[in-house]
Order: C-alpha cells, then structure tokens, then sequence
C-alpha cells in the first residue's frame, strides 16, 4: 500500500495514534447529557460492526501506527460479545483501555485482566445517589460507587469521569477531591458538551476557571500542585500536596487542546469521525464488507481534520446551534 506509514499524519502535522472504538449505542443508564430524553433512533443491526469487522479495522490502523486502542459507546460492556472483542484486539500490539458506566465491570475483572487493560475510566457524576438517578435516570449509584472501589482494590488504574452541569453538580467539586485523599484514583471534571438533544447552553457550562476558582477558595495555594501532563493528554491534571489520587479538568469547550489531538472516532455503525464536533462522518464499513480499500477512507477522513473543534474555534461560535449539529453523544461514543 502506498505511503503506508503517512495516511494517519494530518495537514497540521499531528499523528493519529488513538483509535476510539463505539461497540454499542445501547446503553443501561440515560444520561440527560448524553442521551435524549426519548431515546435514539438505534441503527438497524445490519449496519453495526460485527467482532470480525471491529478487528479488521482494528488491524488497519495498527498497521498505518495506531498504538492505543478504548473501546465505549453507549455501553461497551452491554453488547454481548464484549469480552470476545477485548480478547480479540488484545492480540494487536497496543495498549488497550475501556470508558464504562461502571454498572457490570464487577462481571469483567478477568477479562479486564486477561487482556492487558490497565487503566478504566469509570463515568459518575454524582456523589449523591438521588442526584445521580435524576442525571442517569436509573438507580445504579452504589452498584456503580462499590465497582470503583472494587476495581482500585484489584489494581485497576481508575479514572472517575464527571461531567459538571451549573447548578447542579457544581457544588461537589470539592467532595469529589476529597474523595482523591483516600483513594488512588484520579477525578476528571468534564465540561458539558453540545450534542443533539441534550438542551446545552453556555449557562450550563462550569469552566475550567470556576472550578478552579473553587479549588483556590478552599485549599492553600501551597498545597495545590499542577502536575505535569502527558503528551496528547486531553486534561490538565492537579494534586493536592499528601493525597493519594489526583483530579484532572477536561476543558474541551473553554481551553481546548486540539493542538496535541492524535485521536480519531469509529461509531458503532462503522463511520469515521475525525472530531468530536465533526458534523459530518465517512462510511468505512460499506467499503469493508465490499472488499475494497479502506486505508483511502482513513486517508481522507485523517486529511480533513479542521484544526481546532471542527471550525469552532472561538466560544462565540458555539452560540451557533447549527455549528454542533452532530450525532448525540451515545451514538457517537465518547
Ligand atoms: N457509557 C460509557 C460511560 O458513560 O462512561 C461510555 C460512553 S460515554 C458517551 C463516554 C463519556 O462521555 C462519559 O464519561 C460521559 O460522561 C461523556 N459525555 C457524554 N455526554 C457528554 C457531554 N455532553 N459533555 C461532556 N461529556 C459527555
Ligand atoms: Fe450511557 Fe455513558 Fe451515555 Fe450515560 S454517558 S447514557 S452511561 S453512554
């Protein structure tokens, strides 16, 4: 195949190394970020990846340099043959990582063991479990609290991902740290998104500023550290001085980190996203299963990348609703 090695480089230079896989649009629990509040119209199961489909496309990227691998969705965990999929991709040479609900994970430790994966970002945004079933629409928080602290004890790295909505979680920000005094995991605050059907406004937003403000407020400056964070990392991570875990802010909307994004998206359908706000998407699948090429469909969808949030680069643009018009969140995976 021609320029084997490029086809993951984009016009600004940036190398697409991170693959992230939706296994599911399905899901156990009802975000209202996330999902709306009737529901999606779910794909026909004709049009979403089989395991074999999954893994065949798996295979090109890791070809052209892909190195790291999450699998999300909807739910990863509720489609049936999850585990045959972690155990499939677990046989490429890349470091393999999952975004989960947390909801079953207790079902998978061994799987999750077996295939290498170290690391598991856990959703919950809530410490208050009424709080967290008016979010979820279900009642899940202490199935969901007990599995973190299951997969901290089984030596899992875990990863808490909150999504903060003005007026609502905002006000746990600092019970959510005081949570990393005990324990090794880290919080990440995520600032809410627009996707179809999840009623954002900039009102609902909780910046990067606020929550730090909140931090300053309450803690020493002394005893506040910023850490240093890793290449391509989409958070800016921080610690305070004698806790065992860290926190960590998402800011995708205020201080966005497109710069340093070597990620690219396949939803569950088979289509490619080369941005989270991309509004448009490139079928991969119907190339796949007619036996033609599909490192030209990479190629192209790697190419297109806008530089910053899909042309979004200013917060005004956002004020623009048909500037996010796009996918919800399930459908896309996050
Ligand atoms: N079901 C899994 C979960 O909840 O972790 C994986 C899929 S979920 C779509 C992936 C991540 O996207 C979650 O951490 C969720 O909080 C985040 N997310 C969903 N909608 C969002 C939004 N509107 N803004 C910011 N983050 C969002
Ligand atoms: Fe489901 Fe995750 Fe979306 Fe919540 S954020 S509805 S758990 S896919």
């Amino acid at each position: 195949m021609e320029n084997q090695t490029n086809i993951l480089t984009d016009t600004f230079g940036r190398e697409h190394t991170y693959l992230r896989i939706s296994l599911t649009e399905r899901c156990n629990l009802r975000c209202t970020y996330c999902m709306p509040a009737d529901g999606i119209l779910l794909s026909p199961k004709s049009h979403i990846m089989t395991y074999e489909e999954i893994y065949s496309i798996a295979k090109e990227f890791v070809a052209h340099g892909v190195t790291k691998i999450r699998l999300t969705g909807g739910e990863p965990l509720v489609r049936k043959d999850a585990s045959l999929i972690m155990e499939k991709l677990a046989t490429l040479p890349v470091e393999l990582a999952i975004t989960t609900n947390g909801v079953i994970v207790d079902r998978f430790i061994e799987t999750f063991k077996k295939c290498g994966i170290k690391t598991i970002n856990v959703s919950l945004d809530s410490l208050d479990a009424n709080k967290n079933y008016s979010i979820t629409r279900r009642d899940y928080f202490t199935k969901v609290y007990n599995n973190i602290l299951l997969l901290i004890k089984e030596g899992f790295q875990v990863k808490v991902n909150c999504v903060l909505m003005k007026d609502f979680n905002d006000t746990e920000i600092l019970d959510f740290i005081a949570l990393t005094k005990h324990q090794s995991l880290q919080i990440r605050f995520i600032e809410f998104m627009p996707f179809d059907g999840n009623k954002w406004n900039m009102e609902k937003l909780v910046s990067l500023e606020e929550i730090l403000k909140q931090v300053y407020a309450h803690y020493e400056p002394s005893s506040f550290i910023r850490l240093q964070d890793k290449p391509n990392d989409t958070a800016k991570n921080y610690q305070i001085k004698g806790h065992k875990g860290t926190f960590a802010v998402i800011s995708s909307v205020t201080n966005p980190f497109c710069d340093s994004c070597n990620r690219i998206r396949l939803t569950a359908n088979g289509q490619l996203k080369n941005c989270l706000f991309s509004t448009t998407e490139s079928d991969i699948l119907t190339p796949l299963r007619e036996g033609k090429s599909i490192a030209t469909v990479i190629e192209k969808v790697v190419f297109s990348k806008k530089r910053t949030r899909n042309g979004m680069d200013t917060l005004e643009k956002f004020k623009d609703p048909n500037s996010h018009n796009n996918r919800s969140m399930i459908a896309i995976g996050g």
